[in-house]
């Protein structure tokens, strides 16, 4: 196991796709997990028992990140029935993409505020609570969209593109209190998000990706639980890259 029993972590947008992989695989390394779910309430409670059914200890907590009311009563009450939080993987996230020239601000600016905005109030309050206990590690999800930029995806690169800088000042600014933080950028993972993409887009994809295939949410999960670990206690401020070897150098 990669964790003490006594680890608390959050994963946000645990309902579906790559957060739901995170918390399950967080919760087999030995954490108790809060699940967090915005709109997904039976999906978050199947993922709940789907660890408690294998001997894990989660529960499913409410948070809409794009809201910062939302992000707070949540870290109200984590700090209110838990005093600490030991890992805190910002997971959650939309797309809505469209060519930048019909790019309407609503779109833009709805992205940004769930995906950066909404990495902003979490990572800020649950610094608050590692700082105060003097460890802890955060795990945020961007995107290869944020490294290289994507065709259609101008908001949505923007968001994950500034998930990065913010991390490394984050990472910079929480070293001194024992919080690392570091960043996951995933490229073509096999979730809902991804359903959409017609069948030629994804053969021309997997016919560039060295691993010539998509990959799967539990694949940035194991990275996820890396990170999130003291295996990983020497890493802060970094972007572990998980695209197949699409980017090589
Ligand atoms: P997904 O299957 O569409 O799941 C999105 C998750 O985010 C859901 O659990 C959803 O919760 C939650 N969510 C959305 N808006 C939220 C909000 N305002 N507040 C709280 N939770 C919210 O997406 P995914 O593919 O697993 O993506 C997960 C993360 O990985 C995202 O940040 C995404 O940008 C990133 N990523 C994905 C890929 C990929 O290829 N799939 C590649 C790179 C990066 P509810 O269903 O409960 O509402």
């Amino acid at each position: 196991m990669l964790f003490e029993p006594s680890t608390l972590a959050l994963v946000t947008g645990a309902s579906r796709g790559i957060g739901r992989a995170c918390a399950i695989d967080l919760a087999a390394e030995g954490c108790e997990v809060l699940v967090g779910f915005n709109s997904g309430e039976d999906a978050a409670k199947e993922v709940v028992a789907a660890i408690e059914g294998a001997g894990g200890r989660a529960r499913a907590v409410q948070v809409d990140v794009a809201d910062e009311r939302s992000v707070k009563s949540l870290f109200r009450e984590i700090r209110k029935e838990h005093g600490r939080l030991d890992v805190c993987v910002n997971n959650a996230g939309i797309a809505e993409d469209g060519f930048l020239m019909m790019m309407s601000s609503r779109k833009f600016t709805s992205v940004v505020q769930t995906n950066l905005m909404g990495t902003f109030y979490c990572c800020r309050d649950a610094l608050k609570l590692m700082a105060h206990q003097g460890s802890g590690s955060i795990v945020n999800i961007s995107s290869a969209s944020g490294i290289a930029g994507m065709e259609g995806q101008a908001n949505y690169s923007a968001s994950k593109g500034g998930i990065i800088a913010f991390t490394k000042s984050l990472a910079r600014e929480a070293a001194g209190q024992g919080v690392r933080a570091n960043v996951v950028a995933p490229g073509f993972i096999e979730t809902d998000m991804t359903r959409a993409v017609p069948p030629h887009l994804i053969a021309l994809y997997t016919s560039v990706v060295p691993l010539r295939r998509v990959g799967q949410p539990e694949e940035v999960a194991y990275m996820v639980s890396f990170l999130a670990s003291s295996k990983a206690s020497y890493m802060t401020g970094k972007v572990v890259v998980i695209d197949g070897g699409l980017v090589i150098g």
